[in-house]
């Protein structure tokens, strides 16, 4: 049996920034929608057209498309030691689809961790959000600036913003989180795996609330794997 967890919140709560330092600290594989969209963008591929066009707006991508990626990565060798999902899912139907995926390979979702963070922090945090071109690693030029502007403390690549983190289409995005994704948190709470965790505190707090969360499920360890 594998431990599959979901981080769940609003878009700039903090999921990708979690996912990333969770997946080195663990088994876990991280999988993120998102990056999985941009992916296929830079690539040129169908999907990646098709998705660029509801990104742009801050409109979710629809069900059946993401749905056939994400069953299609999660297929795939590396995430047979359990995986982190971020992004995914963002709607019941997507909800409900990923488990009974993971039914028929005998799994399930062992944990959901919902990160919860005001709305007007939320805002600021997207607007100012900064992605390296080369490591994914995030900072955020009002909250987590890098040293250098525009360079990656990590590994020295560069900082790129994106397009949808525009102001208009960040708040049109946090609309549709309300709208569409809001309902998981009931959903997955009468399911009883869901965890609350603040995640207006500190990035290395979340993470070690997130961990705390998932102690039983886990086997971390304190060195980044290679
Ligand atoms: P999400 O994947 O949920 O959209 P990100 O992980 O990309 O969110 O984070 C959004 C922005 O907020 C990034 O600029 C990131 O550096 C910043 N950020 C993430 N967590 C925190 C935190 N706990 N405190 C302050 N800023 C944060
Ligand atoms: P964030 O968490 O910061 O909002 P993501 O990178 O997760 O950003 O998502 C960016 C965009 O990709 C979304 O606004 C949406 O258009 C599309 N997308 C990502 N995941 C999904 C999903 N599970 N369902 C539908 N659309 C998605
Ligand atoms: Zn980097």
């Amino acid at each position: 049996m594998t431990t599959n967890v979901i981080l769940l919140g609003p878009p700039g709560a903090g999921k990708g920034t979690q996912a990333k330092t969770l997946s080195e600290r663990t088994s876990l594989t991280h999988v993120a929608s998102g990056d999985l969209f941009r992916a296929a963008l830079r690539e040129g591929t169908e999907l990646g057209m098709l998705a660029k066009a509801y990104m742009d707006r801050g409109e979710l991508v629809p069900n059946e498309v993401v749905i056939g990626m994400i069953l299609e990565r999660i297929a795939q060798p590396d995430c047979a030691s359990g995986v982190i999902f971020d992004g995914f899912p963002r709607t019941r139907e997507q909800a409900v689809a990923l488990e009974s995926s993971l039914a028929k390979q005998n799994s399930t979702i062992a944990a959901v961790l919902y990160l919860r963070v005001p709305n007007e922090v939320l805002l600021r945090r997207i607007a100012g959000r900064q992605t390296c071109k080369t490591c994914g690693a995030t900072y955020n030029i009002y909250y987590f600036p890098s040293h250098r502007p525009g360079i990656c403390d990590a590994c020295g690549g560069r900082l790129y913003q994106r397009s949808d983190d525009s102001m208009e289409t960040a708040q049109h995005r946090l609309d549709v989180y309300f709208e569409q994704t809001m309902p998981l948190i009931e959903y997955y709470q009468r399911q009883g795996n869901l965890f609350e965790i603040d995640g207006q505190q500190e990035i290395s707090w979340v993470t070690d609330a997130m961990l705390k969360a998932l102690g039983k499920y886990l086997v971390t360890s304190a060195q980044p794997k290679e």
